[in-house]
């Protein structure tokens, strides 16, 4: 169970979180729940700033901020508990005297490694989680803190660790399946973990999720709940259309499609070590733990006829390439992506005809290079101010009305550029952005009402 920075924000988040751990501890699973927090609401954030005044030099400035978090954390950390109350706040303490030692280190050097960024965030969770499991104990949930770093093993590539999943696995099962059987409830900061020399690192920003789905592949759990400030997954982004609907399942593949497209409940890689496992995934609101919110599985089940969620990624570019060359030739293609090879520039969608391939990119910062370079072979223009739409569904391999139902629903808009990949999992647009609102609509129209 992993509970997001604003499931832990305050004391009455916290109260919350222990009311639905509660819940699951005493509803007969095989063993007691394992718990992963992300940092309280905010507090990474905070954190960065104070690198960023430790760069800066700014010693006072980052020291009155530091200050700031302990004061807050020691808010929490008395609302939340009783009993361990003197323990709890001496730990955090300790915690945060530790990090303005390094902090201030940091401000005299002017310097922040990627090593040192790593020790500094890792704080967050660090006392996160500390008082969650004080406040679990307190409340007469019997749970254990066990500190992340001794189980999640990492490489050093600080601020974008990889785990190491073999080692990670057998680590946790020493330490964590032991508890879960005798019904305490393993309580452990999500985001960070230590290379195999024993120094902190971090998964990278938003990797709470990743971690949870780490230690629950690890242990074969039976699902990987995601507790956050959100119902789940919805139909369409509800800044662009009102009122979208709760996807209430959803495939492996399909998550992957619209976690590209920023639909932005899952961290995209957290998807991974439940794929490999076969583990259910499911998105929920511990606002509203009462709902059933969004499973992500390997096989979804849209109601025939339906899509299952519609996605878009805003101000692309377009790139059209002609050449009459292309004409039965061979290692054109090769060639062209060579060019995007060279400037390292990801290509999202791609369609083509016999003489001309277009192309769009999201990252503009090579553009004139990229197109000085093709045009020593070919034709190249670009468009600005364009976006792609994707309508993701299982039900697109089954049902081929589906295609032509999305089409006709945008016949009134100009489109670019179509493509449908051999997965069939989705239909993909390109149109110009300023269209974006009006095709959302319509595409929701059809497929969700
Ligand atoms: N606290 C970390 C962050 O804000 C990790 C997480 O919340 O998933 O990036
Ligand atoms: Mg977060």
């Amino acid at each position: 169970m992993k509970f997001g920075g604003t499931s832990v924000a305050d004391p009455a988040a916290i109260e919350r979180l222990i009311g639905i751990v509660r819940r699951q501890t005493v509803s007969g699973a095989r063993s007691a729940p394992v718990v992963v927090v992300s940092a309280l609401a905010g507090v990474t954030d905070a954190l960065v700033a104070i690198t960023q005044l430790a760069e800066e030099g700014e010693a006072d400035r980052a020291a009155a901020a530091l200050r700031a978090l302990v004061d807050r954390h020691v808010e929490v950390a008395t609302a939340v508990t009783s009993g361990s109350r003197a323990r709890l706040v001496d730990e955090v303490t300790r915690e945060f005297d530790e990090l303005a030692g390094l902090v201030h280190a940091l401000a005299v050097l002017r310097e922040v490694s990627p090593r040192s960024r790593d020790a500094v965030l890792a704080s967050g969770e660090i006392v996160s989680s500390r008082i969650v499991a004080a406040a679990f104990n307190d409340c007469g949930v019997r749970a254990s803190w066990v500190d992340a770093r001794t189980v999640l093993v990492t490489d050093a590539e600080h601020t974008a660790a990889a785990p190491d999943m073999d080692e990670t696995r057998a680590r946790a099962i020493a330490a964590l399946a032991p508890l879960g059987e005798d019904g305490t409830v393993a309580v452990l900061g999500g985001f960070i973990g230590a290379t195999p020399a024993g120094i902190t690192s971090t998964l990278g920003r938003g990797g709470s999720d990743y971690s949870a789905a780490i230690f629950g592949a690890s242990l074969d759990a039976d699902e990987i709940q995601i507790w956050t400030d959100v119902d789940g997954m919805l139909t369409a982004d509800p800044r662009i259309v009102p009122q979208p609907r709760l996807v209430p399942r959803l495939s492996f593949a399909e998550a992957s499609e619209l976690a590209y497209f920023g639909a932005k409940v899952l961290h995209p890689s957290t998807i991974l070590p439940a794929v490999t496992k076969n583990i259910p995934v499911r998105i929920l609101n511990s606002r509203r733990p009462e709902n059933a919110g969004t499973m992500i599985a390997s096989n979804g089940a849209p109601a025939s006829g339906q899509l299952t969620a519609i996605a878009c990624k805003r101000d692309v570019t377009v790139i059209d390439i002609t050449s009459t060359r292309m004409l039965m030739a061979h290692g054109f293609l090769r060639r062209l992506f060579e060019v995007f090879e060279r400037f390292r520039t990801a290509v999202d969608v791609v369609t083509t005809s016999e003489v001309s391939v277009s192309v769009t990119v999201d990252d503009t910062r090579r553009l004139d290079a990229i197109l000085d370079n093709l045009h020593h072979f070919a034709e190249a223009s670009c468009e600005r101010e364009m976006a792609i739409i994707c309508a993701v569904g299982e039900n697109l391999r089954s049902d081929p009305m589906l295609f032509g139902r999305a089409v006709t629903a945008l016949d009134s808009i100009p489109l670019r550029l179509v493509s449908q990949a051999a997965s069939r999992r989705n239909i993909t647009f390109v149109l110009r952005d300023a269209d974006v609102p009006h095709a959302m609509m319509r595409l929701h129209e059809t497929f969700f009402r």
